[in-house]
């Protein structure tokens, strides 16, 4: 089965050939450890897992390698800003390691949450400052850098294709690079492989080089390790659509100039997820993290599943509403399998002929570029055929959740402990006040995020209470 991908490189949809047959060397840009990962992000990783896991499906191989940052991002993606680690660890009264074990760790523990497998290889910047420093000097010997003021910089003019990627005029590239000039750059586009004389004269994390004691600029990293691991020519490249016209445009002109030939085959980039300023007022601090979903009385997988309902390519528009209306529709979806599972009988067999047919058209989809809310119309006819025993819909159901994910046939578990009292109480006090100034949205919608958490409201004369729910 072919398997179709947009390439952003080229902007076109191709047919997917592998350089090694069945295998995919995938490379995925991971997360610079200095905060939480908000759930924009968490949304270009589910993306990326998926994408792994339809190609396995498909029985493709997938090497799987994705970078750790804890060193040399800059609060802006190109060269300017305070430098992202060290601001973790001032904010938080700690040392740039213990901020990064924190949030590496943080990250992790979302993945597990999101049923986000782990890739194959995790690999930290911060181990590979001998691999970065090689770079560096194969450009150097190649004449595309230059010293000044003690940093090394990559000179874009001296690659021709510096702007294929992003398609955009230089005029359009420099616009983000105008905010802070440095005039040590030839052209502003021009990034710093390797800082050893910054403003970042403090900087913990510091290595020795044949340019002096620095640490690297924070492309670097990923081409570094890429080539380490995934070898001179790459499948498939992903990341946040924000990475286009900075961080990837840099990583391939780097890669490129040293290698001497084409680098990665295919990027694929996940678009944005747009917050309705509106609302988000719930929301405290700048970002939405997982957690703080889970404190609004969602579970995990319900963002998970509320990812997939859109295509990767498409921005998706974030709102307690549209995840609520998720979970009742993923809560649906679990009761009509967990119903099927029941009425499977002692004597049932699969045909697997059978199922195939409903497989191939599942690949087909998946195949399509990742065509997520299509795999699941096959998924809900299966359900609904006549002409498959409940065992062949389970058979299938599980079958599909190898790439979905979204533990489709694990029972609910109604456990007491699990909920949060005060929450609940507090939630029903809302809705009293709503409903005594005839608020009946208000008062529908808290009932709804009741329901959410397996709550059930029994109003009665002496006021509301609450059970669990059957
Ligand atoms: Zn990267």
């Amino acid at each position: 089965m072919s398997f179709y991908v947009y390439n952003s490189y080229g902007k076109t949809r191709e047919e997917f050939i592998p350089i090694k047959e069945n295998h995919v060397g995938l490379y995925t840009c991971g997360p610079t450890v200095y905060n939480y990962a908000h759930i924009g992000n968490l949304r270009t990783y589910i993306f990326e897992d998926t994408l792994k896991k339809s190609f396995e499906y498909l029985k493709y191989d997938v090497k799987h390698v994705m970078n750790i940052t804890d060193v040399g991002h800059l609060q802006s993606d190109a060269d300017t800003g305070e430098d992202k680690m060290e601001l973790g660890a001032k904010r938080e009264n700690k040392t740039v390691w213990e901020i990064a074990k924190y949030y590496e760790d943080a990250f992790f523990d979302d993945c597990q949450k999101l049923n986000i497998k782990r890739p194959t290889i995790v690999c930290k910047a911060t181990d590979h400052i001998a691999e970065m420093i090689e770079l560096v000097q194969v450009l150097e010997r190649k004449g595309y850098t230059y010293i000044a003021d003690g940093n090394v910089y990559f000179e874009i003019d001296k690659f021709p294709d510096y702007n294929k990627l992003a398609n955009l005029s230089m005029e359009e590239l420099e616009a983000g690079s105008r905010v802070e000039v440095d005039e040590n750059k030839k052209n502003p586009l021009d990034f710093v492989l390797w800082f050893t004389n910054s403003k970042f004269k403090n900087q913990i994390m510091q290595w020795d080089s044949p340019w002096g004691r620095g640490f690297p600029g924070w492309h670097l990293e990923c081409s570094a390790m890429s080539i380490k691991y995934l070898g001179e020519k790459i499948d498939i490249h992903c990341g946040g659509i924000d990475h286009i016209p900075v961080h990837h445009t840099n990583e391939i002109a780097q890669s490129e100039a040293a290698l001497g030939h084409k680098w990665v085959n295919y990027w694929m980039h996940g678009e944005f997820l747009v917050v309705d300023g509106g609302k988000m007022s719930k929301s405290s601090g700048d970002f939405l993290t997982l957690t703080r979903i889970v404190e609004e009385g969602f579970k995990p997988i319900v963002y998970r599943y509320f990812c997939l309902q859109s295509r990767y390519r498409k921005q998706l528009m974030f709102s307690y509403d549209a995840l609520s209306d998720a979970g009742q529709s993923l809560k649906k979806l679990k009761n009509k399998i967990a119903l099927i599972k029941d009425a499977v009988t002692e004597n049932e067999t699969v045909n697997s002929k059978k199922l195939d047919a409903f497989k191939i058209s599942f690949g087909e989809q998946i195949s399509d570029d990742l065509n997520m809310p299509n795999a699941f119309t096959v998924l809900n006819d299966v359900l609904k055929n006549d002409e498959l025993n409940p065992l062949e819909k389970i058979t299938l159901a599980e079958d599909f959740d190898r790439v979905f994910s979204l533990d489709l046939l694990k029972e609910e578990v109604v456990d007491i402990s699990g909920i949060d009292e005060k929450l609940v109480n507090e939630l029903l006090d809302e809705r009293n006040d709503a409903r005594n100034r005839k608020d009946w949205a208000k008062a529908d919608e808290i009932r709804d995020r009741l329901n959410e958490l397996n709550i059930e409201i029994v109003d009665s004369k002496e006021g509301a209470s609450w059970k669990l729910k059957d």
